[in-house]
């Protein structure tokens, strides 16, 4: 099959301990699933969580160098624990969930925060304050067949070397496995879907030259630079 234009590369996520990458599909997002970042947003602590999308073609595999984006002036980070599905499925029990996933790492769901609140105000979508060009940052992964399925642990940021996020795993109101039966009765999950498990509290702006360190026990780590816009 030839394409009339050139074909793009296959967005993927390498995996630890292998030369096998993890080829990404779509990127769902849950909102607000630690009681301290919904009530930093303006929540109750008991809002059900919602999700949205990013185009796959938004990750950046490792991390590193990161564009400040245009359009905005209140960049904000999300550090996040992202569940990589290995086996697809519809209408998945919670108690089976563990049995779609492929692993984990660490990413970073990237906001333009003033586009996303004008989003709110005007019951518009969030795409522009959520997915665009190199909006969601993700680390190496560590595959469910070596590390587990972390439900505890830190998880956490430092921004030029000082703390911003830090939170636990358990501190989630939607644990991974729920969130999976969660979205599985609206899509099909597919193999290569992606889920960015939420933020805890502690978002903030960054700007260029700033350096994001983050990580989640037992997953691994995460290093963004943000560098100037394009
Ligand atoms: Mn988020």
């Amino acid at each position: 099959m030839a394409y009339a234009i050139p074909l793009w590369p296959q967005p993927a996520l390498p995996v630890a301990g292998s030369d096998n990458s993890f080829p990404v599909r779509r990127i769902f997002c849950v909102g607000r699933n630690y009681v301290e970042h919904q009530k930093e947003m303006g929540g109750d602590g008991r809002e059900q969580p919602f999700f949205f999308l990013k185009a796959a073609h938004t990750l950046v595999p490792r991390g590193g160098d990161v564009h400040y984006p245009p359009k905005t002036s209140n960049y904000h980070y999300e550090t996040e624990m992202v569940v990589a599905i290995g086996k697809g499925g519809r209408r998945i029990e919670a108690r089976k969930a563990n049995e779609h996933i492929f692993g984990y790492a660490v990413g970073f769901d990237m906001t333009r925060r003033d586009l996303q609140q004008i989003g709110k105000d005007h019951g518009r979508p969030w795409d522009f304050g959520k997915d665009f060009d190199e909006g969601a940052p993700c680390g190496v992964l560590a595959s469910a067949a070596k590390i587990g399925h972390p439900s505890k642990g830190a998880i956490w940021l430092n921004v030029n070397g000082k703390q911003r996020q830090k939170a636990d795993l358990s501190d989630m109101i939607w644990s991974v496995p729920e969130q999976i039966a969660y979205l599985s009765e609206y899509y099909t999950l597919e193999p290569g879907d992606l889920i960015y498990s939420g933020t805890p509290a502690g978002v903030g702006p960054v700007k260029p030259g700033d350096e994001l360190h983050a990580g989640v026990d037992g997953v691994g780590e995460l290093k963004v630079r943000i560098v100037p816009a394009l």
